[in-house]
């Protein structure tokens, strides 16, 4: 597919200043960051723009692509090298928003924008529990067996055999990168790229640890324990902090999303909950009370006035979900059913029908 244009995809004039440029890369931005819309599409026009913006808010990049168009700046840099020095830091300050794990996320791996590839973070991991509505009424504490990857315990995650280092890398002198200098229809360029023999970790291990063969990690499956709050939404996530995958520069965190089962008498929204309830003819005309069970496993009891009608709904207070935020319960919603006798017998049809004629 052919690139569209910086500009058009800003929606800029070519003599835009570097101030509207910001501007509207921000606007489109928010608009179509993965936090907020998560769909594919959007991460694509999330990174169209992105790559727009970090051409465009660089003074030699913008120029280049000025003089040469797309042509100009893909032969000179990687997309790696686009994004690199572009300044995103102050644009997203106060909306939460991360960019470097945005980034990290879009080029692979934790390479992305930091020259240290060495010091990346572990990954985040993300687990799947599914749960009972009565579970989430109550609250629940679970272990959970987790598998991630950890630094090996036998080298400590040098992936050397212990007693001897792995050796700064000869080639690249430790700097994991090289310089690589091309002639192109531009001239001669000098491009940064990482180093073949190190693998662009600067450094290279001789004797293998014989626990990890050199991988430096290892997979455990950990026992967590899982503590799911009250009152938990079908699709809330749980943040367990470092209990993601470990990196040389820190660990993940652990995502917990949690599903909440329908329940089969039990309709929620939010906090509040629904059900249905079936009452006589009569008692619909007479008005009574029920004893009903509720979520919590306590009974309340309903109260059917004199004259309810098929569909009323009855509220009981304080009888639903615990509030997430907050404190105290939702309510119940009880929408009451009249059912009509089918199967009359002589006794009950001749009264059915004397009442007939005592309303008419
Ligand atoms: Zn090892
Ligand atoms: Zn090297």
């Amino acid at each position: 597919m052919a690139k569209r244009d910086y500009y058009e995809i800003l929606g800029m004039e070519k003599n835009a200043d570097k101030r509207d440029i910001k501007k509207s890369y921000r606007k489109l931005a928010l608009k179509y960051h993965p936090d907020k819309n998560p769909s594919k599409e959007a991460e694509e026009k999330f990174k169209e723009i992105s790559e727009a913006y970090a051409v465009l808010s660089d003074e030699k990049k913008r120029q280049m692509y000025d003089q040469y168009g797309h042509a100009g700046i893909d032969q000179q840099y990687s997309s790696e090298d686009i994004f690199r020095g572009a300044d995103f830091g102050d644009i997203f300050r106060g909306t939460g928003f991360d960019m470097n794990d945005i980034f990290s996320q879009f080029f692979g791996g934790n390479r992305g924008f930091s020259n240290q590839q060495r010091h990346y973070r572990g990954a985040d991991l993300r687990y799947d529990i599914q749960i009972k509505l009565e579970d989430a009424y109550h609250g629940l504490e679970q272990n959970i067996r987790v598998p991630r990857t950890e630094a090996c315990d036998r080298c400590h995650g040098t992936g050397a055999k212990p007693g001897t280092k792995p050796k700064t890398c000869p080639q690249c002198r430790g700097n994991g990168q090289v310089k690589q200098t091309r002639r192109t229809a531009f001239g001669m360029f000098t491009q940064v790229a990482p180093c073949n023999k190190c693998g662009g970790l600067g450094e290279v291990i001789e004797k293998k640890c014989p626990k990890c063969n050199g991988r430096k990690t290892m997979k455990v499956t950990r026992s967590i324990k899982l503590k799911i709050p009250k009152g938990v939404d079908d699709g809330s996530q749980l943040r367990l902090h470092g209990e993601g995958e470990s990196g040389p520069g820190g660990t993940g965190d652990l995502y917990i999303v949690v599903h909440v089962k329908k329940h089969n008498i039990f309709n929620r929204h939010g906090s509040d909950l629904h059900k249905k309830q079936i009452i006589s003819f009569p008692e619909a005309a007479l008005g009574t009370k029920k004893s009903i069970s509720t979520i919590g496993d306590s009974r309340e009891t309903l109260k059917i006035p004199e004259g309810t009608q098929h569909g009323d709904i009855i509220k009981i207070k304080r009888a639903g979900m615990p509030k997430l935020r907050g404190s105290g319960l939702g309510d119940l919603y009880v929408e009451i059913q009249v059912e009509t006798p089918t199967k009359l017998n002589k006794k009950s049809k001749k009264l059915f029908m004397e009442l007939q004629n005592e309303l008419n």
